[in-house]
């Protein structure tokens, strides 16, 4: 693998707490790419290859791929995208990690890399709020912006104010793949924050607050972060 020598910022918070819209604002500020894994496990089932249909007999459960499969595909998009990129810092991880073995997994690939993290950032959210955001959740099936039916809907109805697509519903967006979702979170991915808490990584961002209130905020926490490297 590559040596690059990228600063990388994670942002984790439960589904729905806004981490990709969140992320659409703040990577290009940061200079940072935004990598979400669930995007990238889109793209590949939109192909009708086996990759395809063995990520989707994951993703339409609400389950999760496994983590080999997930950190190699990963990692290969990281590559690609910091190649030849030195205008980057490095990459703004959403959806990664989801486990104590993907956050292990993942130091050794950066640290191989001669990478490192400049922070987690966590966004939180109550859990009563989660099924509301997230049932109205609208996408863009071809530039991946989020959008909401009441909290912030897209200028004209059903249309990608970015780039015009008709926007959809992603299909793992029911209330019973929500509760699913939710429940592995709590269960396997709110754990991996203590580690990150530990080892001084961890910015706690409240994201229950307006969609650019929370922007301000992860701006001028990860600020200083970067001026210390
Ligand atoms: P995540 O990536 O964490 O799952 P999204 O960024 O996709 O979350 O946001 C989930 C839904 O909530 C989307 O429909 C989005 O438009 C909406 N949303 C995001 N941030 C806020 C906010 N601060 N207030 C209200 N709705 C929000
Ligand atoms: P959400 O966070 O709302 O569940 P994502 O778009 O991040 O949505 O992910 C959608 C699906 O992609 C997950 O339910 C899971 O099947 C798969 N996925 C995404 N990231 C990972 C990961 N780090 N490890 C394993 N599976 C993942
Ligand atoms: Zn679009």
């Amino acid at each position: 693998m590559a040596k690059t020598g990228a600063t990388h910022v994670i942002i984790m918070g439960p589904q729905g707490a806004g981490k990709g819209t969140q992320a659409a604002v703040v990577a290009p500020r940061l200079q940072l790419a935004h990598i979400a894994t669930g995007d990238l496990f889109r793209e590949v089932m939109a192909s009708d290859s086996n990759l395809g249909k063995e990520v989707r007999s994951y993703y339409d459960r609400g389950a999760l791929v496994p983590d080999d499969l997930t950190i190699r595909m990963l990692m290969a998009r990281v590559d690609e995208v910091l190649v030849g990129q030195s205008s980057l810092r490095g990459m703004l991880l959403d959806g990664f990690p989801r486990n104590q073995a993907q956050a292990e997994s993942l130091d050794l690939a950066l640290r191989d890399r001669g990478d490192r993290l400049a922070a987690v950032v966590r966004v939180d959210v109550p859990r009563d709020i989660l099924m509301d955001r997230l049932t109205g959740r609208l996408i863009c099936p071809n530039c991946g912006a989020t959008y909401h039916r009441v909290f912030n809907p897209p200028k004209n109805d059903g249309v990608c104010d970015v780039c015009g697509s008709t926007l959809t519903q992603r299909s793992d967006d029911t209330p019973e793949a929500v509760e699913r979702r939710l429940s592995i979170y709590y269960e396997q991915t709110a754990p991996v924050l203590d580690y990150y808490r530990k080892s001084g990584l961890l910015v706690d961002i409240d994201g229950d607050r307006p969609i650019d209130e929370v922007s301000a905020s992860i701006i001028e926490a990860l600020a200083p972060r970067f001026d210390a490297s």
